[in-house]
């Protein structure tokens, strides 16, 4: 494995910043993977595993080494139930591995169409979208573990899955490289066609197809979200508000056409982007750095900001959205600091 010093990282990630990383290399391989951990343990560096950098804000250039995760390979096997146990490597590109899956006839990721970003970051978040999470389909994932470099196999319920959550972003932050993520697809599909704008989208038709379902999807995004290949963002800036009933039900008597979903705990999810919205940043521009006009979620370069422009834009976000309804919202990306 090549290590190269002082890289460009302006491709590696989604909102297009400059920045450059210390030291850079790709790791194909599980050896690789080793590899780099004994690299950076000898020459006391720390490490950053990167995907498609598209949930990654880079404030100020990396320290340490930043591997590219690209181990590739899918691998199927049919179950006597009828579904596909899939073995994916986590450096293929998570969108072609859902369209290659509707094209084998294996279903279930079609909601999930879109979304930018490599396999082996999709369980970090529970990537999730049009009422699908990776949770759905997810039966384990193989790792190397940071701390000794042993090889482990972690199922559903040891990576404890939550909304746009894991235990890879809590407890286990920064303790294990993903190398291949294992996915149980059906040959009969289950349609998931109830989110309004997917549905408004198939025109509430019931003769509906995976390749519909996959079709709106794309096309729904594509008319909502901007392409991170022509303006930086990365999707969603702030997660939903989880909120006691409690707590909604205080803000539903101020905000009566406060959007909230009752979720199975007792809480209510709320919209980031409505609140947001409400405090008037929809399609605000300052210099470098701006709201998109049809989605208040989603913060942008437009031209040459940088991660600390990003950063500062969100703190205003979210000082005006705790002053007016009394909550603090989170910020989706993983934030790189120097
Ligand atoms: C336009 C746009 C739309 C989006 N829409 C959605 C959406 O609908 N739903 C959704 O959930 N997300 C969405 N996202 C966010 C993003 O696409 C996902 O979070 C995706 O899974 C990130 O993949 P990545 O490879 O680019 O991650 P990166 O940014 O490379 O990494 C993200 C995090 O995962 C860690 N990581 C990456 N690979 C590994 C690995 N192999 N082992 C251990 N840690 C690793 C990184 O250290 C980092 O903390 C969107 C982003 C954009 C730009």
């Amino acid at each position: 494995m090549f290590i190269e010093s002082a890289y460009s990282l302006r491709e590696y990630n989604s909102f297009g910043f400059d920045v450059i990383a210390a030291f850079f290399a790709r790791a194909g391989s599980e050896e690789d993977l080793r590899e780099a951990l004994t690299w950076c343990q000898d020459n006391q560096q720390p490490l950053f595993a990167l995907g498609g950098g598209s949930n990654t804000v880079f404030v100020g250039p990396p320290s340490g080494l930043v591997l590219q995760i690209g181990i590739k390979g899918i691998e199927h096997e049919r179950q006597d139930d009828g579904s596909v146990l899939l073995r994916v490597g986590a450096g293929e590109d998570w969108h072609s591995l859902v369209a290659h899956c509707l094209e084998q006839g294996w279903h279930g990721l079609e909601n999930l169409a879109l979304i930018p970003g490599a396999v082996g970051s999709a369980p970090i978040q529970n990537i999730g979208a049009y009422g699908v999470e990776l949770s759905d389909v997810f039966v384990q994932l193989e790792a190397i573990d940071r701390q000794d470099g042993s090889a482990v196999t972690l199922d559903s319920d040891a990576c404890a899955f939550g909304y746009r959550d894991s235990a890879f972003k809590q407890h286990w932050k920064d303790r294990f490289l993903i190398s291949r993520v294992w996915l149980k697809l059906h040959t009969t599909p289950t349609l998931k066609i109830n989110y309004p704008a997917l549905r408004s989208a198939l025109q509430d038709r019931s003769d509906v197809t995976p390749k519909d379902v996959f079709d709106a999807v794309v096309s729904v995004r594509k008319a909502r979200i901007p392409d991170p290949a022509e303006i930086g963002n990365t999707g969603s800036f702030f997660t939903n508000p989880i909120v006691t009933t409690t707590q909604a039900e205080a803000l539903l008597c101020d905000y009566p056409d406060m959007p909230h979903w009752p979720q199975d705990d007792a809480t209510q999810k709320l919209s980031a982007g409505w609140l947001i919205e409400a405090c008037g940043w929809k399609g605000h521009r300052n210099g470098a750095v701006g709201v998109h006009e049809n989605q208040a979620l989603v913060l942008l370069n437009l031209g040459d900001a940088s991660g600390h422009d990003i950063l500062a834009l969100a703190e205003q976000i979210a000082d005006s959205v705790e002053s007016r309804f009394n909550l603090r919202l989170t910020i989706e990306p993983t934030v790189l600091k120097s």
